[in-house]
């Protein structure tokens, strides 16, 4: 039901209206209500807050079917953003309160952001590098975070900081607290960064100046965060490798059909094996990858560890969807780089899973130390 569900969204979304909103910048505003229309925003909240009671597992369905389908990579980006950062989040770990202010919201619609990456901290959250510095019962807190997804629309953040120093924790990974924000804020200045793809939506700096917060804004136990927000980055990973496969899927499906038609050499140029191997391989593996992925997923909804199958996901959906897009590119041809056949805009969009939410090399590294338990390597 959920994919059949999803697959009626995508319908109305085609690849010529990305086009458009990807060259003209412009947030998808009907695709976002038909989203929150279906329930699909909510899906992970629980009903008694006005979701619908589900989890990652049906998330990645619904993901994976509006990307694949047509949507690219805004078939899972603003899911994520508002659904995993805002409505996971505060599912695992808000008090009563928290729940009950934001949670119908979110199901309604309300966006959210998360701020976790800094300038200097990078991929090292432990250094992280905003404080929030306690006042009595209240916090104070500044800082500089860089590539913050939707920052520019949302009405709430996830916001990740200090509140002890790095040097005084008792353990590296103690010392973290996140705090939930509501957004716009005069304290905080968001300024959006040019980038490669997605156009559609907004990445942004955004900078914190004596930003007063109370015990009230703390999601989870102060000095735990870093612990809390493994709940929300390990379901991220899992999103965008959804995303990764859709569209190396997405990207397979509309070469086929053109390999299909175009003959050059008086046969179509689907018949080449040297077009044609290369999909099927990255075919085979996207479909590994999904279970790999789907198995993450049930795994975190029974609230079992899921870190290794998280990452292991991550990389080989990495690896074929971007081994799908390169290789439907080169089944166009020429017409590959023209902007009306969409593969460029795809691979404009797989490309960002290398770097984000977790870097290949980062992903790998994971594995290593901790499926293979080799020493650490940095
Ligand atoms: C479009 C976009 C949207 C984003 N949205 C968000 C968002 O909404 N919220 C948010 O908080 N962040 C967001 N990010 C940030 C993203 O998660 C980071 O860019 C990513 O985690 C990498 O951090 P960095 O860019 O600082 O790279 P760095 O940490 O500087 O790494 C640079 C390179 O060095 C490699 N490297 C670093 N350390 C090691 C090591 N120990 N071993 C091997 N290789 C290593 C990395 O793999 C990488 O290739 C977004 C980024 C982009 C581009």
């Amino acid at each position: 039901m959920i994919v059949q569900a999803a697959s009626e969204i995508a319908k109305d979304f085609r690849p010529e209206y990305w086009r458009e909103k990807d060259k003209n910048q412009v947030f998808p505003e009907d695709f976002w209500k038909a989203l929150v229309d279906a329930g699909f925003v909510g899906a992970v909240i629980p009903e008694q807050y006005g979701g619908g009671g589900m989890g990652m597992f049906e998330m990645i369905l619904a993901m994976e079917t509006l990307t694949s389908e047509s949507c690219g990579l805004a078939g899972t980006w603003f899911l994520c953003l508002t659904s995993v950062f805002g409505g996971l989040s505060l599912t695992k770990h808000g008090n009563e309160a928290q729940k009950e202010k934001y949670l119908p919201q979110i199901a309604k619609g309300m966006d959210f952001c998360l701020a976790l990456t800094e300038p200097d901290a990078g991929t090292n959250t432990l250094n992280t590098q905003t404080v929030a510095a306690k006042r009595g019962d209240d916090y104070v807190v500044n800082g500089r975070k860089t590539f913050i997804s939707g920052a520019d629309r949302a009405k709430g953040m996830v916001l990740v900081t200090r509140t002890t120093p790095l040097e005084k924790a008792p353990k590296r990974t103690l010392g973290l607290s996140l705090f939930l924000v509501d957004l716009p804020n005069p304290a905080i200045e968001v300024t959006p960064i040019e980038k490669h793809g997605i156009h559609y939506s907004k990445t942004c700096d955004v900078f914190i100046s004596d930003l007063r917060l109370s015990k009230e804004n703390l999601l989870g136990e102060e000095d735990k965060g870093w612990y809390l927000i493994l709940d929300t980055l390990n379901p991220e990973r899992m999103s965008f490798s959804a995303a990764s496969g859709g569209i190396g899927l997405l990207a397979i499906k509309t070469a086929v059909e053109y390999a299909k038609q175009r003959r050059v050499f008086g046969v179509p140029i689907g018949s080449y094996q040297a077009l044609q191997f290369p999909m099927a391989e990255a075919k085979a593996k996207i479909e590994a990858s999904r279970l790999l992925n789907y198995q993450a997923a049930w795994l975190y909804d029974k609230g079992q560890p899921c870190g290794a199958e998280a990452n292991m996901a991550k990389v080989v959906a990495v690896e074929a969807g971007t081994q799908a897009v390169y290789h439907a590119m080169q089944t166009f041809g020429g017409y590959g780089y023209a902007v009306e056949y969409d593969v460029e805009r795809w691979w404009r969009e797989v490309n960002l899973i290398r770097l984000a939410p977790v870097t290949h090399q980062m992903a790998l590294a994971f594995i290593g130390e901790h499926v293979l338990g080799l020493p650490k390597s940095y």
